[in-house]
């Protein structure tokens, strides 16, 4: 059994594919674990592509993922949980680059390549077991995920500075 970390990209939500996306997915049998709507910030974007910081489109890949080439800072992230996740899901999304990926995979359907030379391909998935255990560890919380799929621990923080709605 394994889980795999599925985003729907800033430029997949724009162009109204969760649907399709999803109803592709669930060819694959596999059981959702985990969704939830994430606003993208620079420190998560950063994180998320640390491995590719020396590419030369490191900049808009970035701001790609921030939403900033698509009005809003938006992404739906996903764990797909379930046998051979990462490989399921990663056969049924398609090559990296959309013009070479399968016509009938997710990419290689709704994908497409910008003049910029971004690769706008509407969704990421993990590559293999490492990175999904460091991804899905970046994008959720263990409470965020219906079991635990990886060891969890109770810690105590001493001071926790946090973002709530202001009080009328
Ligand atoms: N990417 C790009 N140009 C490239 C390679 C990658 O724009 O030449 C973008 C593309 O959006 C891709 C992301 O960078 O999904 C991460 O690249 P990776 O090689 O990890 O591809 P993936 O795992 O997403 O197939
Ligand atoms: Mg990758």
């Amino acid at each position: 059994m394994q889980q795999t970390l599925v985003l729907i990209k800033p430029d997949g939500l724009k162009k109204s594919l969760t649907g399709n996306i999803l109803t592709r997915l669930s060819e694959t049998k596999l059981e959702i674990a985990a969704a939830k709507m994430v606003r993208v910030s620079k420190e998560l974007a950063e994180s998320h592509y640390g491995h590719m910081k020396d590419k030369p489109f490191f900049g808009e890949l970035i701001g790609y993922i921030m939403g900033e080439l698509h009005d809003r800072r938006k992404v739906l992230a996903l764990v797909y949980y379930g046998e051979n996740a990462i490989k399921k899901v990663r056969e049924l999304s398609g090559a990296t680059n959309p013009e070479e990926a399968d016509p009938v995979s997710i990419r290689g359907a709704y994908g497409r390549v910008t003049t910029k030379g971004v690769y706008e391909n509407v969704l990421h998935t993990s590559t293999n077991e490492e990175e999904a255990e460091r991804e899905i560890k970046l994008w959720f919380k263990p409470d965020e995920i219906i079991f635990d799929v990886y060891e969890t621990e109770i810690i105590t923080r001493e001071v926790v500075k946090e973002r709530v709605w202001k009080k009328k």
